[in-house]
């Protein structure tokens, strides 16, 4: 997958060297590339905004640059982190973690010039994406947080790929409870049944607990679970 990553804070992005992303892109299974804006203006003080027509407060950015920079970097599926996007979800990461180029757009101030996105839907698909229902002070926290949740689901950076299977959002329940040693902690301890080896058992306590807490924490995603999805056993449960 090739992503190119447009902001005006390219040094935002360095927490993208490490861990599993950085053992992607050194491996070749992502090709992430992240510029600079600015690189794209073509006066002396390299400038990005301009006071918004209507007036109001804050600054725009400007449309001249961000077209620059999005003909530079070609047509793919242009990410807009925006707190009017759609929220982000699970799904939305499976989809974009298929597609071959994906081109994020940072906006601060008060936003992008919002010809740019309509230019750009002209040519590629765009899609606005929100990270929740809080405004941040620009884009590139959120696409770090979009970037963590599509590099996971690449083939080949997961160790063990059944972990996507099995967690939290997978298949539209939260996950259960999860354990390790010591088996007895602070006079907690780990539940029996964990330790009893019977894997049927196993199996059946952790779907219980995964639906008891998606019944309790999030009521909005048991509604939206397929009764055909639930078995006898959890009928019950
Ligand atoms: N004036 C905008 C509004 O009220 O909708 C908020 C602009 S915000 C200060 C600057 C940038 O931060 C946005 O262009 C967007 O890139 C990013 N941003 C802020 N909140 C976000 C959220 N909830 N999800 C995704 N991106 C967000």
């Amino acid at each position: 997958m090739r992503v190119d990553i447009i902001s005006i804070f390219p040094d935002y992005f360095a927490p993208l060297e490490l861990s599993l992303i950085g053992k992607a892109r050194a491996t070749g299974l992502l090709d992430l590339n992240v510029h600079d804006l600015r690189t794209w203006t073509s006066d002396v003080h390299r400038t990005v905004d301009d006071t918004p027509y209507g007036g109001g407060p804050g600054m725009v950015m400007r449309p001249e640059p961000w077209g620059q920079a999005l003909d530079a970097v070609g047509a793919g599926t242009l990410v807009v982190p925006s707190p009017v996007g759609k929220p982000f979800t699970q799904a939305d990461a499976y989809e974009l973690a298929g597609l071959d180029h994906l081109i994020f757009a940072c906006g601060r101030y008060e936003g992008i010039d919002q010809r740019v996105i309509d230019d750009a839907a002209s040519r590629m698909p765009v899609r606005e994406v929100s990270l929740g229902d809080y405004v941040l002070f620009g884009g590139e926290v959120a696409v770090i947080v979009i970037m963590e949740a599509i590099t996971r689901l690449l083939p080949g950076v997961l160790g063990n790929a059944d972990s996507l299977t099995e967690e939290s959002h997978a298949a539209g329940l939260l996950e259960a409870p999860v354990y390790t040693k010591p088996a007895s902690w602070r006079g907690r301890d780990v539940p029996d049944i964990l330790r009893s080896g019977d894997h049927g058992r196993i199996a059946r306590w952790r779907r219980d607990q995964s639906l008891l807490r998606t019944a309790g924490r999030r009521p909005d995603m048991m509604a939206a679970y397929p009764p055909e999805h639930l078995d006898k056993a959890d009928r019950k449960t």
